[in-house]
């Protein structure tokens, strides 16, 4: 049994609503769904960010997507299974490997690629390669796709800025900065304890 879809005409062409929750709807073929969570206001402000993301990302010549499809998706699902994901809007934080600067860190036949930018491809279908992979919550450890960018350095360091003045996305914004960084703090700790 499928629960009827909500048709919004006010919503933009690639954001969708389904179940109380709103997606962005990508490109690619096949679609992706991108959760975006259920604030409207939020999910429009996320939706403006990953649809430049996208359409950047949809001029990106296809054959240099480095996400070999096949396989049964092996890759993917050892990507996700380090990936915790508590809800569709949360921060989707890395548990395994990561590096000194909090990136996670994934070992592919091609070498150790960062978590975070392999998320957006797996998302995208699409290379990230030459381009900046930012994260819209300041988390670093985030893979939430949804969470993540392509953009300039420029835009990476005009994005920490603002935040740094004003929490653009209010409460969940603040809740989101905060998960960061007790992950990051305690796991801070658990490497002094292994070093002392
Ligand atoms: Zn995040």
């Amino acid at each position: 049994m499928s629960r009827p879809r909500v048709v919004d005409p006010e919503l933009p062409p690639r954001l969708r609503r389904k179940g109380g929750a709103y997606y962005y709807v990508t490109k690619t073929r096949p679609a992706k769904w991108i959760p975006l969570g259920s604030d409207r206001g939020e999910a429009l402000q996320l939706y403006t960010k990953i649809a430049a993301a996208d359409e950047l990302s949809a001029a990106l010549p296809k054959r240099q997507a480095v996400v070999a499809p096949g396989r049964d998706g092996e890759m993917e699902r050892r990507f996700w299974s380090k990936v915790d994901r508590p809800s569709p809007d949360a921060c989707w934080l890395w548990t395994a490997s990561t590096t000194k600067s909090g990136y996670g860190q994934f070992g592919l036949e091609r070498g150790v690629v960062r978590a975070h930018r392999l998320a957006l491809e797996l998302a995208t279908g699409k290379s990230v390669e030459g381009h900046v992979v930012r994260h819209l919550c300041d988390n670093t450890a985030c893979c939430n796709p949804a969470h993540l960018a392509i953009g300039t350095h420029t835009e990476n360091v005009a994005d920490r800025v603002e935040r740094g003045r004003s929490s653009t996305r209010g409460k969940s914004n603040k809740a989101v900065k905060l998960t960061g960084r007790i992950f990051n703090e305690a796991r801070a700790r658990a490497l002094r304890k292994r070093k002392a």
